[in-house]
């Protein structure tokens, strides 16, 4: 599996845009809202991986729960994988919990499913693979 990219709780795309951008020094290239997921997400290039932002579009969305109980900061890791079935069932029967039994629809042209963190050292992993 390779690093795709690194989400990252925010309260306000706004404000972290611009700050990202200087931080990177590079554009935001994109922005999208995953009505599905209850957010709006910033993507940014860092070399072939990706800094994603993510903002809460709703009060109980999960984003908005992660930055009530722990304040804003990474929120997970994406891996991509070529076969996201096959790997939710590899993982599955490796012991790992997942978060759904089925791929859902994901930011940036992607199917994803995240891996529960009390399985993987309190870190939330996202498995990603481009729709095809
Ligand atoms: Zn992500």
């Amino acid at each position: 599996m390779e690093l795709e990219h690194i989400g990252i709780a925010v309260k306000s795309l706004s404000q972290s845009i611009p700050l990202f951008e200087a931080l990177l020094n590079t554009p935001c290239y994109k922005e999208e809202w995953v009505a599905s997921e209850a957010v709006k997400t910033a993507f940014f290039s860092s070399g072939p991986q990706k800094i994603e932002l993510l903002e809460s579009t709703d009060p109980q969305g999960v984003i908005a729960k992660f930055i009530e109980k722990k304040g804003e900061g990474i929120h997970h890791i994406a891996f991509a994988v070529t076969d996201l079935e096959a790997e939710m069932k590899r993982l599955k029967a490796a012991g790992f919990v997942l978060l759904h039994e089925t791929p859902r629809p994901g930011a940036d042209n992607k199917l994803i499913c995240f891996l529960h963190p009390k399985n993987t050292n309190g870190v939330l992993i996202e498995l990603c693979m481009e729709k095809p």
